[in-house]
Order: C-alpha cells, then sequence, then structure tokens
C-alpha cells in the first residue's frame, strides 16, 4: 500500500521491500542460533549447574571422641554426623569379633523433592555398646562405621565415608592386693598403703569419704605395684568409710576394702582475741580482696577475710596439691624452725572473742611457731617448689611438694629465698618468717598436706612413726609380693 501513495520512491520502496525481505531472511537466520542459547541458557544450563551441584563428591563428616579404645561394660558413644551438599541418606554401625559382624545401628535418612535431596544435614546419634548383650568376648574387635549422603555420585549411589577401628572390649574389673597390714590412723592423721593390680589402671587410691588420695607407682617403677599416701580429715570420726578404689582403661571399677584402724582423737581448743586495732592494721594487706564489698564496720571485714578469703585460700591449695611429683624427695624425719616456740596446736578448735564477744569459729590447720623476728626458715625436707606467692590470710606462702602427695607449707613469710620450680634441700633457708597475711606478731605457720588435706606435722616430725606408717611401707611395696 505504501507503494502506491509514494510512487516517486517506489524504486527505493521495492529495494526497501527487497531490503527488509533480505534483512528478515538474515535476521532468521541470525535468531535461531540466539534462540538456542537462549533456551539453553534458561534450561539446559541450570539443568547442567544442578547436574554438577549434584554429582558433587564432598563425603559426608563422621566425628566421635573415643579417648581410649578399652570398652567396659557398657561405652555410649556420641558420634556426629554432617553433609552439607547433598544431605545424609544412610548410617551405619558394626562391631566385627572373630569373623562374626553385629549390626549396632543403621539409620536411613529422608529426602525431598524432584532432585531428591536429603533433608539432613548434620545429625547427633547416641549409641550404647554393651559388649555382654551382644556376645561380644573380652579382646580385640573392630569397631565399622559408614555413612553416605544423597549425591548422584557412583550413579546415584552417593559418597561414602568408611572407617574402621581397633577397639578392646574389656568388661572385668581390676583386682588390687593390698600387701602392707597395719593402717592405722587418727583424725588430721596420715598413712600409706602398698598394693598391686591385676592390670593397669587410669586410676587407683585411696578414697577417703568424699575425698580420693592417688596411689604412686613404687620407687623401681613397677606400674602394677603402688603405693598412696591418704589422710584423715580433722573434722572426720571412726565411722569414716575408707577403701581402695581402682578404675583400668576401660573404666570398670573396684572397691577393696583394707583392714585399718580409726582412732579418737580430742582436739585442743583456743581463743584468739581481734580488736579493731588489729583489724585496721590489716586491712590494707586486704584492700583488694574487699574492694566491691559493701562492708562497712571492721568486724565485717574481718569475717569476711576469716570465713570466704580462708575458704578460697584454701581452694587454691587443694587445686595446687591435686599432682604431685611421682616420687620421694624427701628422706627421714621433717626439720621443724629451729630454737622456736609452739604457739598453736594442729586442730586447735579457735574461738574468736570481739569486744569479749564470741563472733567466729574456725580449725587452726597448722602449727604456729615463733622465734626471733625473721628468722631463717629451713625446708623441712627436700622437695621441689610449687609455690612462692601472697596468698590472702596465709600472706607470703611458700608451699613445697616432696613426692607422692605430701606437701609441706609456709605462711606468713616476710621474705622468699627460693622461686618457684626450683628443688630445694632439707634444711636449705628458702625464706625469713615475718607477719604477713592474717598473722597477729612475727611467726612461721607451718602446715603438712597430703595431696590437698591437712595433716598433722607431728606425724612427719616422729622418726619412729615415719618407720612405722610409712618408710617400711615404700620399702614393702619395692619387695613386691
Ligand atoms: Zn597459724
Amino acid at each position: 500500500m505504501i507503494s502506491r501513495d509514494l510512487t516517486g520512491i517506489v524504486p527505493v520502496q521495492i529495494f526497501y521491500a527487497k531490503g527488509v525481505h533480505n534483512l528478515l531472511k538474515d535476521k532468521h537466520k541470525r535468531l535461531r542460533p540466539r534462540a538456542l542459547i537462549i533456551i539453553f541458557i534458561l534450561i539446559f544450563l541450570p539443568m547442567l549447574v544442578m547436574v554438577v551441584i549434584r554429582m558433587e563428591s564432598e563425603q559426608p563428616s563422621v566425628s566421635f571422641e573415643l579417648p581410649s579404645k578399652f570398652i567396659g561394660l557398657d561405652k555410649q558413644l556420641e558420634i556426629t554426623l554432617e553433609d552439607h551438599k547433598s544431605g545424609l541418606k544412610r548410617f551405619w554401625v558394626a562391631v566385627l569379633q572373630d569373623g562374626k559382624e553385629t549390626t549396632l545401628l543403621e539409620k536411613h535418612f529422608p529426602a525431598v523433592g524432584i532432585l531428591h535431596k536429603g533433608t539432613t544435614i548434620s545429625e547427633t546419634i547416641r549409641i550404647n555398646i554393651e559388649p555382654q548383650k551382644i556376645d561380644l568376648k573380652d579382646g580385640k574387635a573392630m569397631l565399622r562405621m559408614m555413612a553416605v549422603d544423597y549425591s548422584w555420585k557412583s550413579w546415584g549411589k552417593g559418597n561414602r565415608s568408611y572407617s574402621e577401628m581397633e577397639i578392646i572390649i574389656d568388661t572385668e574389673a581390676p583386682i588390687a592386693r593390698v600387701l602392707t597390714h597395719s593402717h592405722n590412723i587418727s583424725p588430721g592423721g596420715s598413712n600409706a598403703v602398698a598394693y598391686s593390680l591385676s592390670e593397669p589402671c587410669d586410676i587407683s587410691g585411696v578414697q577417703v569419704a568424699d575425698h580420693f588420695y592417688p596411689g604412686y607407682p613404687n620407687l623401681e617403677g613397677k606400674d602394677e605395684i603402688r603405693i598412696a599416701f591418704f589422710a584423715l580429715d580433722n573434722q572426720r570420726d571412726s565411722g569414716t568409710d575408707i577403701f581402695l578404689l581402682a578404675k583400668d582403661r576401660a573404666g570398670n571399677q573396684t572397691k577393696t576394702d583394707f583392714p585399718h584402724y580409726i582412732k579418737t582423737k580430742k582436739f585442743k581448743k583456743d581463743t584468739i582475741r581481734i580488736s579493731d586495732r588489729f583489724i585496721l592494721g590489716k586491712l590494707p594487706e586486704f584492700q583488694k580482696t574487699l574492694a566491691g564489698q559493701s562492708l562497712e564496720e571492721p568486724l565485717d571485714k574481718f569475717l569476711f577475710i576469716n570465713r570466704e578469703i580462708r575458704a578460697r585460700n584454701q581452694a587454691v591449695l587443694i587445686k595446687l596439691m591435686q599432682k604431685s611429683d611421682p616420687t620421694t624427695h624427701w628422706d627421714g624425719t621433717f626439720l621443724r624452725l629451729p630454737k622456736s616456740a609452739t604457739r598453736s596446736n594442729f586442730g586447735d578448735r579457735r574461738t574468736y572473742l570481739y569486744k569479749g564477744k564470741s563472733v567466729d569459729k574456725q580449725t587452726h590447720l597448722g602449727i604456729d611457731l615463733a622465734s626471733l623476728a625473721m628468722s631463717p626458715v629451713p625446708a623441712a625436707n627436700t622437695g621441689r617448689v610449687v609455690y612462692a606467692e601472697t596468698l590472702g590470710i596465709y600472706g607470703r606462702l611458700m608451699v613445697i611438694d616432696h613426692g607422692y602427695g605430701l606437701f609441706t607449707m609456709y605462711a606468713h613469710l616476710s621474705s622468699f629465698n627460693v622461686p618457684v620450680g626450683q628443688m630445694v634441700k632439707k634444711g636449705e633457708i628458702i625464706g625469713n618468717t615475718g607477719k604477713s597475711g592474717l598473722a597477729g606478731g612475727d611467726h612461721l605457720h607451718y602446715s603438712a598436706l597430703i595431696s590437698g588435706t591437712f595433716v598433722d606435722p607431728l606425724e612427719w616430725w616422729d622418726a619412729s612413726w615415719i618407720h612405722n606408717n610409712i618408710t617400711n611401707k615404700i620399702e614393702r611395696s619395692g619387695e613386691g609380693e
């Protein structure tokens, strides 16, 4: 129609029409591959990408903690499974022993959608291995585990992670045989027992009420023969439970009674008079610990120190004494501060009087020895310095580890001579007496402890007591059975 109205330009029109035709023809030729590319981009590429994604080859992760390969009467195992790309499909655990495989657990996980992806990305599974219920014998076995995911890899079989580990079934409890005969102990007293173990044990020692005293290898290095120093807290009585405890590597535990006799003991009473002058004179040392406490009166501040700070300081010592050298550094009787007078005994039941009234009660857990001011203090016996710093009521405090759980401590010092970690010989000067901490005047507060329990130092100053109760047992442990 256009050509009639615009005759003058018909040729052009024809040319134009021809041009359009050619153009359309060309466009058509060019459009086909483009459409294909678009179709490819819109449909096939995503599919290809999806296939590549779904063909991923990352294995599911399986993690668990089995610190010991020994399995006792029952062992709970917590296993964490993860598969972030395709999701978990299947998990299986079995035990193999003498060619017989026993499945402990088999679990299938669901999948959804046309891509059949797993819905479980991670899961924690708890299984209980009870060897006797599944007819496993004591001895070696193999723990096998396999996790599979929903990947399309391996023609849809998925990625697998498989692991095997050797375990040792041990359902028998260890047997502890006591090698020593006489074990007499009084409240605040110490003692020792030697025993042999039928198999290696992770934990063995003496349980006294709620406190455990670990056994140490005997001096010849025979691992099956052990010696444990133990103590009876000064507040306990003849009704206290005392027994040997041994736990093997699989967690099987035995309690073994051993002959013992608990003596009775009466402790002395003592009265301590507290004045405002004494309290105010001591406060600068406790300024830091009292900061943040809304305590106004001097007496309230004193009571906080005498109760709360005392308990905190003792907790520090108990923690410090959980570890001791597995040997006896010491030899013979322990030394007493030379030329000194005893001012307070171990176990004294103290009543604190303030303005004539009883305000507090505490037990004195050491012996107070007074000599000249700033007297040199000898190490009571050979050992390793494990503490030399200021600790609350004890002031400047030094602690020596003599091995096998036996420690001595020296409180209220004015100075230290030896750094932490250093070995000191019996009689070597380790510092000077003073009145740091909650001390009224210059003196040495001397304590002995076994694995964190305060004991009466008197026993350790007595040569025949040491021989009868300790050293002859160590010797006996060396002879074996
Ligand atoms: Zn004291």
